[in-house]
């Protein structure tokens, strides 16, 4: 056996691998996508010419594959000692991370309805190590979990209360893993203990969340009982009136049409009508570009009303903090948000903002800020792994 440890994130049409040593340093990543296709590829960090896999390759074969070359070029020596998958929903049945038994994939099966685009997928993805490596300890690390800590009065949403009790709507949150790795980073950084940091935590990727985080616990977040929900992203509306669907509907769009343009075409996409890269977006700005601007404007004024929201899950703040694609490199959003909040005391230092947190202390705050804000890198994979060796080894 090897003492390694692989993490497992399966997509509908993608797989990223990411295998760790024992010390959990990363030694090597892969991604297959374009799987269940003819053209199904895949790449290995490091190397740079893709991989070709089997026609039609399922994520049994894209893994199978990947798993052949990591052991062929010694990466892998035998069996993993652990491997760690993503799942998103854990419902209100995962508090945290899970080791894999019959009873784990059948609780697994039964949230599926919350995210039925994934949960399902993720179940592949285990099934499929399950077979490579039948004997090897697998862990399930659930988006969800972190939030299970949220008080009543910040999940309950104001609608008659069967819809939660028969029917489970809620807000559940998600970035749970990436949440939770910014609190304990930021009370490393802080040299604090994470039992007694407080922050409010801004993930800004594609998918952009932002988390109230009260003594190291999740107490208040953004997205609910889908991803959908919160701050403006990539190509998700965030929160709009729900009267829009009967308003819209009036006009001949079906609630299913209503539900892809809020996923699919709205956002940083639908109010730029260009694209959903704020790289791009910050450079169409700057040539001129009015609705590249206003993309920029929303998805900022935004995350600082929701940054001022947050407060009021908090007794204490000791830092906010910026992750994420956008949230680590974009000194722009950084600047252009915290420039909202300055009856918050929260100040930004432009040349310190510009170093993007590579500093050993990740400040981008002026001296004079009331609050420090960090930016942090995140490190999902990371925290999988480490669930993932835990859970094993006990
Ligand atoms: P995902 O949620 O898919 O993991 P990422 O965390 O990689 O996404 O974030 C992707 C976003 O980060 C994109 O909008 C991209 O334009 C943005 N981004 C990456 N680098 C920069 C940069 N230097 N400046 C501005 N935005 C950036």
């Amino acid at each position: 056996m090897d003492e390694s440890i692989l993490v497992v994130n399966s997509g509908s049409s993608s797989v990223k691998l990411a295998l760790f040593n024992k010390n959990l340093e990363k030694k090597a990543s892969a991604l297959a996508e374009k799987l269940n296709n003819n053209d199904a590829v895949a790449h290995i960090n490091g190397i740079s010419e893709p991989i070709e896999l089997p026609q039609g390759a399922d994520h049994q074969q894209a893994l199978q594959a990947l798993i052949e070359i990591f052991t062929r070029t010694g990466l892998l020596k035998g069996s993993p000692f652990a491997i760690g998958h993503r799942v998103v929903h854990g419902g209100e049945t995962f508090r945290e991370a899970a080791l894999i038994d019959a009873g784990t994939i059948s609780a697994i099966k039964k949230v599926s309805g919350l995210a039925p685009l994934h949960n399902p997928v993720n179940l592949v993805g285990i099934d499929a190590m399950h077979e490579l490596f039948p004997s090897v300890p697998q862990v399930a690390v659930f988006d969800t979990a972190y939030h299970q800590t949220l008080p009543e009065k910040a999940f309950r949403y104001a609608l008659p209360k069967h819809c939660y009790e028969e029917w489970g709507v809620r807000r559940y949150g998600f970035h749970g893993t990436s949440h939770s790795f910014m609190v304990q980073e930021a009370a490393r950084l802080l040299g604090k203990n994470v039992e007694s940091t407080s922050i409010i935590s801004a993930h800004l990727g594609n998918g952009c969340s932002i988390t109230a985080i009260q003594d190291g616990k999740s107490v208040d977040t953004s997205m609910g009982l889908t991803p959908l929900e919160g701050l403006v992203m990539g190509t998700r509306s965030g929160d709009v009136d729900p009267g829009l669907f009967d308003y819209l509907s009036g006009r001949g769009v079906s609630a299913s049409d209503v539900h892809a343009m809020l996923n699919n075409d709205s956002g940083l996409m639908g109010l730029s009508g260009h694209t959903n890269d704020m790289r791009t977006l910050c450079e169409l700005a700057e040539q001129g570009d009015k609705p590249a601007r206003l993309a920029i404007d929303v998805f900022c004024f935004r995350l600082a009303r929701y940054i001022g929201a947050m407060t009021a899950s908090l007794s204490h703040l000791d830092a906010v903090v910026f992750t994420g694609g956008i949230g680590e490199n974009s000194a722009q959003v950084r600047q252009e948000t915290i420039k909202h909040l300055g009856l918050l005391g929260l100040e930004i230092d432009p040349d310190l903002n510009q170093m993007h947190g590579k500093q050993s202390d990740h400040r981008v705050s002026h001296s004079d800020s009331r609050f420090a804000i960090l930016t942090i890198p995140t490190n999902e994979e990371l925290v999988i792994a480490q669930e993932a060796s835990r859970l094993a080894s006990n």
